[in-house]
């Protein structure tokens, strides 16, 4: 999506004002791109019609260029368009929270249950899981083995007893043990059928959730808005989950869910941790779209592991020039605890070019020079800075 959107702006490079013909070009590159990121027909034209209308009526303000000025029309229209602002979780007002998770088989639902289970308990809620789906036991020790790795129990009645009944008598455990949060892990299937709907409406009757969640896999292409439509349509659903976020998605599923139902996407998965979820901000996701780069999301990853104490201190060391290798080495980690370089990258305005080739290179180099230092005592260390201090290498 965003080689095909680069283009489109340096189309305007040079232009004093944008007009119907000067964004004509630009326009069909966006049609484009947006196509090819699988972004349903529908949702396209409509998109594409409405940027062509505020740009082509909108006065120029001062110091800004047109490209600039189509960027950012696009840009909100994206942000309009995955719904403006973070919809936050909803929690019931009394007793316990029921979000009710659905999906296609492999979209990433039982990872999510525990993913979501981390993050509410961060939170301060206590959480449940209860195994839903009885058609492989493998399932239900998936669940069980990432409860038991964020520390959360699980609730399970084996393979024989209907979902349905697993998830009234989940909810009774929940109630009786006090639990804020209940999340009902359900069985997918590789595509929309009967038997599956009629088994999610019959835990949700019995259920009667706060949150229905449908999980996306944002690779899904063009079939994102029949999903979604079905889903919605079949057991109602409250809003969505886009997972796989960290993979080569091209996107299109995040821009067709809110458009075609009504329903915001709440959450964002982007990796096989269970730290790997975050709250859905449309505003920077049309960030990473355009290749503006994720910077505040990339901020706030940074903040998260870099501890705030440890910033500190970095700022007075280098203030003071007093910054060495082990505080690189400190910085270094920091940085691979924020994820695969790759990922981190992607979040830097401009770095989406950089090719896997020269990120492998260089992983390999940090990985080299972190057991170099590693290596180092504090005499040689200080003699191996005298060799590159003196020869200025
Ligand atoms: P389910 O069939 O919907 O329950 O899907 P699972 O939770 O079993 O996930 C299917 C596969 O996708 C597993 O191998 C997960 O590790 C993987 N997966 C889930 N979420 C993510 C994600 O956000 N990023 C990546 N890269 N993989 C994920
Ligand atoms: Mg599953």
């Amino acid at each position: 999506l965003t080689s095909g959107l680069e283009s489109a702006w340096n189309k305007l490079k040079g232009e004093e004002v944008l007009t119907k013909e000067n964004i004509a070009e630009p326009m069909r590159d966006i049609r484009r791109a947006l196509l090819e990121a699988d972004v349903s027909l529908p949702v396209v034209r409509r998109f594409v019609q409405s940027v062509g209308d505020q740009a082509v009526g909108v006065g120029l303000i001062r110091g800004v260029k047109p490209d600039q000025q189509l960027v950012k029309i696009v840009r909100d229209e994206l942000v309009k368009l995955m719904g403006g602002e973070v919809s936050e979780l909803v929690f019931a007002k009394s007793g316990p929270t029921v979000i009710l998770l659905a999906g296609l088989q492999g979209v990433g639902k039982t990872t999510i249950c525990a993913k979501l289970a981390n993050y509410l308990k961060k939170q301060g809620k206590s959480c449940m899981l209860v195994a839903g789906d009885v058609y492989r036991p493998a399932a239900i020790d998936q669940l069980v083995i990432l409860g038991e790795q964020v520390g959360v129990s699980v609730y399970t009645e084996g393979t024989d007893v209907k979902p349905s009944e697993i998830a009234r008598k989940g909810l009774v455990e929940a109630k009786k043990k006090n639990i804020d949060v209940v999340i009902v892990d359900t069985a997918g299937r590789l595509q929309i059928d009967k038997a599956m709907m009629d088994e999610l409406k019959d835990v949700k009757r019995v259920l009667n959730p706060t949150e229905v969640l449908l999980v996306v896999d944002a690779m899904t292409g063009q079939e994102a808005a029949a999903l979604v439509t079905t889903f919605n349509l079949e057991i109602g659903i409250t809003g969505a989950i886009l997972t796989k976020l960290d993979g080569d998605s091209r996107g299109g599923a995040a821009l067709s869910v809110k458009e075609i139902s009504g329903k915001p996407i709440k959450l964002v998965g982007r990796g096989e941790r269970m730290e790997d979820l975050e709250p859905f901000y449309p505003d920077r996701m049309a960030g990473r779209i355009l290749g503006m780069g994720d910077v505040l999301s990339f901020v706030e990853k940074a903040q998260e592991v870099m501890q705030q104490e440890d910033a500190e201190d970095l700022q007075k060391k280098i203030m003071s020039a007093n910054f060495d290798f082990n505080d690189f080495l400190k910085q270094t980690r920091a940085v691979a605890k924020m994820g695969s370089m790759t990922r981190v990258l992607g979040m830097i305005p401009g770095m989406a070019k950089v090719t896997p080739a020269q990120i492998r290179e260089a992983e390999k180099s940090l990985k080299i020079m972190e057991g170099m230092i590693e290596a180092m005592t504090p005499g040689l260390f200080f003699h191996v800075l005298f060799v590159i201090t003196a020869f200025d290498i």
